[in-house]
């Protein structure tokens, strides 16, 4: 199994670990609505949490997706920015990663 191999099961596993993820954070937002007034101060304090669980869950999955496509197109692995191949190391520390160590420095990432 080559590394590529290795880091596209990561992020395929990954995936469908988000994807249940919102579908719970879905299904917990539209249950709601049944509390009466006295709950209902502590309720949306929870629909802020569950709003930024949910929108980190969705940041990430668009990464993953971005770099599904680029493994499928061939070009994974490479930076964005300057071109030269992301070193293996730094890819299984963030397999969506699609910018050199230097060039993620220079953006301040
Ligand atoms: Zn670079």
């Amino acid at each position: 199994m080559t590394d590529h191999d290795k880091l596209q099961k990561w992020l395929m596993a990954r995936r469908d670990e988000l994807n249940t993820r919102l579908g719970k954070i879905k299904k917990d937002a539209s249950r709601k609505n049944s509390a009466d007034w006295s709950e209902q101060a502590q309720e949306r304090e929870n629909d802020e949490v569950i709003d930024a669980l949910g929108n980190e869950a969705v940041i990430e999955l668009g990464k993953i997706n971005r770099a599904l496509d680029r493994m499928n197109e061939g070009d994974y692995g490479v930076c964005l920015s300057c071109g030269k191949d992301i070193p293996v190391q730094r890819l299984e520390v963030m397999p969506y990663a699609d910018l050199c160590v230097q060039c993620a420095e220079a953006r301040g990432l």
